[in-house]
């Protein structure tokens, strides 16, 4: 069974069917409570809904402090100077607000980190009992700083396929503390520069894992069923 440890359903309901469809294993992000909803509609057994506002999107939208209260996994939340010009005075509250939550009940979150990697870093440093899911890290700063933190996962996103930088932190990741993610279809065009259908999700997935794999020198099966352990052992943990 293969995991995306990080997807967003961007509003399309044929991409939730497609990873039911494939037997992906997930996580779909949501960044709004109306998101939220549509996803939940749609949900299958092996899919778990996230909620968290997005740092692109805090200056925009209001936290939704029930939903935040219930939902197993926060996130994606975080701090980005690179991909958006809200500025970090208006982001560092709404992702603290988040973060917080998350630490006080013992939920894991997801972490956007672009840019911010230093500062994000030294916060969750100071909160060592929290399980973060790194998602899709890009930075060549800091990568041996981050493995360092116990209580953590990484999530290694499509750009693997070609970029060196996310190759090198591939290299390093302990398979223990990895995931894999697509990040949505979206990202798959961002990476290979041209339209994706929504029926080459799974197959694309399948390449990221055969890259990850070939970088490990590992099969892709045995990758799969290490991924599949590490997906066990976090769902133990909520
Ligand atoms: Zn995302």
């Amino acid at each position: 069974m293969l995991i995306d440890m990080h997807s967003h359903s961007d509003g399309n309901a044929d991409f939730i069917k497609e990873q039911q469809r494939a037997q992906v294993a997930s996580i779909l992000n949501a960044t709004t409570t109306a998101e939220y909803r549509f996803n939940e509609q749609y949900v299958g057994q092996q899919q778990l809904l996230s909620y968290g506002v997005h740092p692109w999107e805090s200056e925009r939208q209001e936290i939704d402090e029930q939903l935040l209260s219930q939902v197993a996994i926060i996130g994606e939340i975080g701090l980005d100077t690179e991909w958006t010009d809200v500025p970090l005075s208006v982001q560092r509250p709404v992702f603290l607000q988040q973060l917080h939550v998350a630490n006080d009940s013992q939920r894991p979150v997801i972490l956007h980190t672009k840019g911010c990697e230093s500062e994000i870093l030294r916060i969750i440093n100071e909160l060592p009992d929290l399980t973060v899911l790194i998602h899709w890290y890009s930075s060549a700063e800091l990568q041996s700083a981050y493995l360092a933190r116990p209580n953590s996962y990484f999530s290694i996103g499509p750009d693997v396929l070609t970029g060196e930088v996310v190759q090198t932190f591939a290299q390093k990741v302990p398979l223990s503390q990895m995931f894999i993610e697509s990040d949505g279809l979206e990202s798959f065009r961002w990476v290979l520069k041209r339209e994706v259908a929504t029926s080459e999700y799974a197959g694309l997935l399948k390449q990221v894992y055969q890259k990850v794999a070939d970088i490990r020198s590992i099969s892709r099966s045995q990758l799969v069923a290490q991924l599949e352990s590490n997906w066990q052992h976090l769902l133990a943990s909520i």
